[in-house]
């Protein structure tokens, strides 16, 4: 049996490299793009600051109505139950949107990055 060139032995590692680059990637690229998915949807389901009453339907701020007032000047459904009416303005958490969106970007430069890589390799 030959011995094997240092060729040989550095096209085996840099392939065992790759084969074991993919692996990595396919667990972490589906992880990654998941919390990524999470950090946006989270800041854009958003919050309520202030204490002004909103319609639960439209988000139309019903805090200046007269007294009395039981549809929605906006999308006219009823505003006179505890469940019609929000507390607050709706805002998006924009920090998390930007965490997010940097995340996926970031995965998908690594991703460009390993497939250049990898076919240099190959
Ligand atoms: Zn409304």
């Amino acid at each position: 049996m030959a011995t094997p060139s240092a060729g040989q032995l550095l096209t085996l590692a840099a392939s065992e490299a790759a084969e074991l680059s993919v692996m990595i990637a396919l667990v972490l690229v589906p992880l990654v793009a998941c919390l990524a998915s999470v950090l946006i949807a989270y800041g854009l389901s958003g919050t309520r600051r202030g204490e002004r009453p909103h319609c639960a339907h439209c988000h139309y701020d019903v805090g200046g109505l007269p007294a009395g007032t039981q549809r929605c000047p906006e999308c006219h459904r009823s505003i006179i139950g505890p469940q019609d009416v929000l507390i607050g303005e709706p805002v998006t958490r924009r920090r998390w949107v930007v965490w997010g969106a940097v995340t996926m970007a970031a995965m998908l430069l690594a991703v460009i990055l390993a497939t250049v890589v990898i076919r240099r390799w190959m």
